[in-house]
């Protein structure tokens, strides 16, 4: 008899490499376990993904790709990136639904539609056409369950009235985040990014479940919250089907090439992995204060250095005293100090093959700002960390990290302005390198959680299951599956 056409799931990227990637990975997933046809849709406009990193983002030939025509965006600020991510998915409706209805016209019936979390508006095209709308987060439970404390913390409130969170936040199930891990986002009512966080959490209500990139035993406790929030109907359910992450390619690009041969060349054990993601970039002070403690620890080093991020001060007083303004992130660094550390440390630019990387028997921790891509990278390694987060969500995975449940992580406690001082960097690269008391438990824990997330994706495992029942509710839902 003919054969009937696949039920066809659409994913939409915002242009990421920290959204592509794991949702590459979860359209690969879909395709060879679950049976489905997937297209990954990214956007033309303005994509921060990387020249080097790209071919490795993407996923196998398998899925297909669609990419949304570029839109005009001249009139929104570049470096507001809440801002540029609204305008972008909600200038890109219009293409969105059009590209919807021409999928579920010619490919086979449509199944669900997957926006990542900055693409909430989307969430209205799904709506219109009738089709299971989940958001991918491509954070952790820690941030979903910030996002639901701060809508309760809006719920019936006025139009035009919001508040902020005047402590430390109770999560649920005894996981509570500081307040000074806060995201810079939740903090100040007035702004108008704030109040598009608003909006857009009100959105997630609308969906009809959550695919969060994190595994049951990362963090069981808000694993069982949001458990009950579905029951009650007080949120949409929430289904943790992580790890999901790049694997490498098999021969590595001739870029990669130098520094896995100086890997290679480096003694089991022995190496400490520095990068601090594909966008972030460390303050002129920070990255000083970084360079001076891989210097003391006297311990091996890859670094991946980029561009400090130059406060207008930092930046006319280093020209002043002779330094360069121009493109090359290894003249911010200290005097001197490729020569002192040559032989034992490598400096890098730019890009790393940092899955490559961490799976290299040399390695033995990564210095982090704790993207949670890289986080769960590390922990697919099983190589534990030091923690140095820079923003965004990153205090929040870091508290994960550091938490009883986890334990795979030092990190080093920042002065009040923010940096971490070489003193702690160097002691707690030289406790995970040299083995102390703490460094051996950090070690063992970073093993168990390796161990965990390979669990995760058995057959009988917790991510796995949680991405069956996902499944079998689309293709129920589309009438392929009883
Ligand atoms: N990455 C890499 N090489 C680098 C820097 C980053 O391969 O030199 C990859 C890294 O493996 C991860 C992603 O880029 O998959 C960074 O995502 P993450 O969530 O850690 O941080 P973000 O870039 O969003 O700050």
């Amino acid at each position: 008899g003919s054969e009937r056409p696949r039920p066809h799931v659409v994913l939409l990227a915002s242009p990421l490499a920290s959204h592509v990637i794991p949702l590459a990975e979860l359209a690969r997933r879909l395709v060879e376990h679950h049976g489905f046809a997937v297209t990954l849709v990214t956007f033309a406009n303005l994509s921060l993904l990387p020249a080097h990193g790209l071919s490795s983002c993407l996923p196998p030939a398998a899925v297909s790709t669609a990419v949304l025509p570029a839109v005009d965006m001249d009139d929104v600020p570049a470096d507001n990136m809440i801002q540029v991510f609204t305008q972008l998915s909600r200038r890109s409706l219009p293409n969105l639904g059009a590209l919807l209805r021409r999928i579920s016209a010619t490919a086979g019936p449509l199944a669900a539609f997957v926006p990542d979390i900055f693409c909430s508006e989307a969430v209205l095209v799904a709506g219109e056409l009738g089709v299971p709308a989940y958001f991918f987060l491509p954070s952790n439970l820690n941030w979903l369950a910030l996002e639901r404390c701060f809508l309760e913390l809006h719920r019936g409130l006025p139009p035009g009235e919001y508040h902020s969170f005047p402590g430390d936040v109770e999560l649920g199930e005894g996981v509570t985040v500081r307040h000074r891990d806060l995201p810079a986002l939740f903090r100040d009512p007035n702004s108008p990014d704030f109040q598009q966080v608003v909006v857009n959490a009100r959105r997630y209500l609308l969906a009809d479940g959550f695919l969060v990139n994190t595994l049951d035993e990362m963090e069981p406790a808000l694993v069982e919250a949001f458990k009950l929030t579905a029951e009650h109907g007080a949120f949409p359910p929430v289904f943790a089907t992580g790890p999901l992450i790049r694997r490498p390619e098999p021969e590595p690009d001739v870029h990669d090439r130098d520094c896995l041969e100086w890997l290679d060349r480096q003694p089991v054990g022995s190496v400490v992995y520095v990068s601090f993601g594909s966008i972030g970039a460390l303050s002129l002070e920070q990255t000083t204060e970084v360079a001076a403690g891989l210097e003391d620890s006297g311990q091996r080093f890859l670094w991946v250095v980029r561009m400090p991020n130059l406060t207008f001060e930092s930046k006319t007083a280093a020209v002043a005293a002779g330094g360069n303004d121009d493109g090359d992130p290894l003249a911010w660094l200290p005097e001197g100090f490729l020569q002192r550390t040559a032989g034992r440390g490598l400096a890098v630019t730019e890009w790393a093959p940092q899955v490559r990387v961490l799976s290299h028997p040399a390695t033995a921790a990564f210095v982090s700002h704790c993207g949670w891509n890289s986080t769960l990278e590390s922990v697919q390694a099983g190589v534990p960390m030091v923690a140095l987060p820079q923003g965004i969500d990153q205090g929040m995975n870091a508290t994960v990290l550091e938490g009883k449940e986890v334990g795979m992580a030092l990190r080093p406690p920042a002065r009040e302005d923010g940096i971490v001082a070489r003193e702690e960097i160097a002691a707690a690269v030289k406790e995970l390198l040299l083995e102390g008391e703490k460094g051996r438990a950090v070690r063992r824990r970073a093993g168990d959680m390796q161990q965990a997330a390979a669990r995760a994706w058995l057959p009988e495992g917790s991510s796995r299951r949680a991405l069956e029942e996902v499944a079998t509710k689309w293709k129920v839902a589309c009438g392929m599956e009883k």
